[in-house]
């Protein structure tokens, strides 16, 4: 099975379409460029294939389901997982591993993506009893980011 494959049906068990990450990369390149949803979508799945980046995603949502089901030694840290505490950070430090790949470009735009929360990003952050989706929010605006970057960079000279 190909990585990027793996990353998908993961994304799709937490409830993360391709679609989904299509909408977020929109969000931030449409301004600069009419780019169809097929060549998002062949973006997304090229930086899907890459290791790091499919082994940072696996591990978040890996984390996320970890707390979910009670499995952590450390009640403490569970909790602040659980409960997405803001000063928690390790999170958005997962992430980065996939924006520092693609540059600068996609660490600004993680940065504001954060911010504004655009579509999937919102769902994945509103609070639901039992559901844990600290990491995974910000691994979804970091495929965007590095998407965006990716296509900031073909278009550039
Ligand atoms: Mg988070």
């Amino acid at each position: 099975m190909r990585r990027s494959e793996k990353c998908l049906s993961a994304l799709e068990r937490r409830g993360v379409s391709l679609d989904d990450l299509i909408e977020c990369a929109r969000f931030l390149h449409g301004p600069y460029e009419d780019i169809k949803d097929s060549t998002i979508a062949s973006v997304l799945v090229d930086i899907l294939d890459k290791r790091e980046v499919a082994n940072a995603l696996l591990c978040a949502i890996e984390l996320d389901e970890l707390c979910e089901r009670d499995l952590f030694s450390d009640k403490a840290l569970q909790e602040k997982i659980m409960y997405d505490d803001g000063l928690f950070g390790v999170d958005e430090v997962l992430a980065y591993g996939i924006c520092n790949i693609y540059g600068s470009i996609a660490l600004t735009n993680f940065g504001y993506i954060d911010k504004v929360k655009p579509g999937i990003i919102g769902k994945l952050n509103e609070r639901k009893e039992g559901v844990c989706n600290t990491f995974l929010d910000d691994i979804v605006g970091a495929l965007a980011a590095s998407a965006a970057s990716r296509m900031a960079h073909e278009k550039g000279s």
